[in-house]
């Protein structure tokens, strides 16, 4: 499953819009949110380890002022 996290306004920094994503560790399985709890993985069957995947999204910030030449 995919967990996409929007920017957030830290104050000093700006953590970016995110996703992050849910494997087995062990096949790379796409788990759901109910295969999470579970012990094992559903699709190779080994004891289930989580391995994140974080993805960042790439924004560009418009410049400040705002200015346009045209
Ligand atoms: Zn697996």
């Amino acid at each position: 499953m995919k967990i996409v996290n929007e920017a957030k306004d830290l104050g000093e920094a700006i953590d970016p819009k995110h996703e992050v994503e849910l494997l087995c560790s062990n096949c790379g399985y796409d788990l759901d949110e109910e295969e999470l709890s579970a012990d094992t993985c559903s699709n190779c069957g080994a004891t289930l380890n989580l391995r994140q995947n974080t993805k960042i999204y790439a924004t560009s910030i418009p410049p400040a002022g705002g200015s346009t030449l045209v």
